[in-house]
């Protein structure tokens, strides 16, 4: 590998050779510590043939970690001065470069089509911050199979993943991600590691789907979580009152799952939530 791009001194020479400043507007946020992205790697990466697409490759700095251990990787990016960087920097041998609003991107199709018999995807990023939920949400909802997301992400919508019940952080993402993946994390990450230096620490989490879960007609399930999460300080009973006009049919809803309507949501656990949306699900849908 040439000279690692996650340092100051590469990152800056490679921001006065090619003009590419950082844009705040698309989340430009570059690391500039190797061991950082080389441990990213390593988590996220099993095998030199697995395919391997990442978010937003910047100048670079995770990808030529992603490129030394997979022969794959396709990088979505949309900012239009990086090519050439990358290009020079990195080189296409091992990296498939789309220049696309990966919000945007048809990714059942490009990962189908890439895809051999048998091959592990794994999904890896820091990712812009300004986007995260909808980025993980489109990986959530995606038909194709991906084995691994380990991804980046400000350190208090981190928390927000990890939280159980009772918990400050939980909420209504902790439980729809929670249904979905088992959710763990990589590490910490101090601020001072990026430049530009963003004004909060990091965190790096591992999301591997699990089918522990299944209920049917799932939009509904996650609508009701939300209800019941609208308004921390009330109680259940109201929050689901506001949801489903009826009292009387929030009163039995309730009654029916064993739960106290006097509780908060932050006091359920998955479980709960989801024995509630079950043992009610004729009636609500
Ligand atoms: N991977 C690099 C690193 O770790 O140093 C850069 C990470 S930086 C936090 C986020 C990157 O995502 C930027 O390169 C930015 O241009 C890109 N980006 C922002 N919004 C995007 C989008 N909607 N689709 C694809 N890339 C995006």
């Amino acid at each position: 590998m040439k000279d690692a791009i996650a340092t100051v001194r590469k990152t800056r020479e490679i921001q006065e050779k090619y003009g590419v400043y950082t844009k705040k507007s698309f989340g430009q946020n570059f690391i500039i510590e190797p061991k950082i992205v080389e441990k990213i790697a390593d988590a996220a990466i099993q095998d030199p043939s697995d395919l391997v697409i990442e978010v937003g490759p910047g100048i670079g700095a995770l990808t030529q970690f992603l490129c030394e251990k997979s022969d794959h990787v396709i990088a979505f990016e949309i900012d239009e001065r990086l090519p050439r960087v990358l290009e020079q920097e990195i080189g296409f041998e091992h990296l498939e470069l789309i220049m696309q609003d990966f919000l945007e991107a048809d990714i059942d199709s490009i990962i189908e089509e890439r895809r051999q018999e048998g091959q592990r995807v794994d999904f890896v990023s820091n990712l812009p911050y300004y986007i995260t939920t909808p980025i993980l949400f489109k990986l959530f909802e995606a038909k194709v199979h991906i084995d691994s997301i380990t991804v980046m992400m400000q350190k208090e919508v981190g928390e927000r993943f990890l939280a159980k019940d009772n918990e400050k952080a939980y909420n209504a993402l902790s439980v729809i991600s929670q249904y979905r993946c088992s959710i763990k994390k990589v590490m910490d990450v101090s601020r001072h590691v990026f430049w530009p230096k963003p004004n909060v620490d990091s965190m790096v989490l591992q999301f591997r789907f699990h089918s522990t879960y299944q209920v049917q007609d799932e939009p509904l399930f996650f609508q009701m979580v939300k209800a019941c999460f609208v308004q921390r300080r009330k109680t259940l009973y109201n929050n689901l009152q506001a949801w489903l006009p009826d009292k009387e049919q929030v009163k039995q809803m309730l009654e029916k799952a064993n739960i106290d309507p006097s509780i908060r949501a932050q006091q359920l656990k998955l479980e709960d939530f989801i024995r509630l949306y079950e043992e009610n699900y004729e009636t609500i849908r």
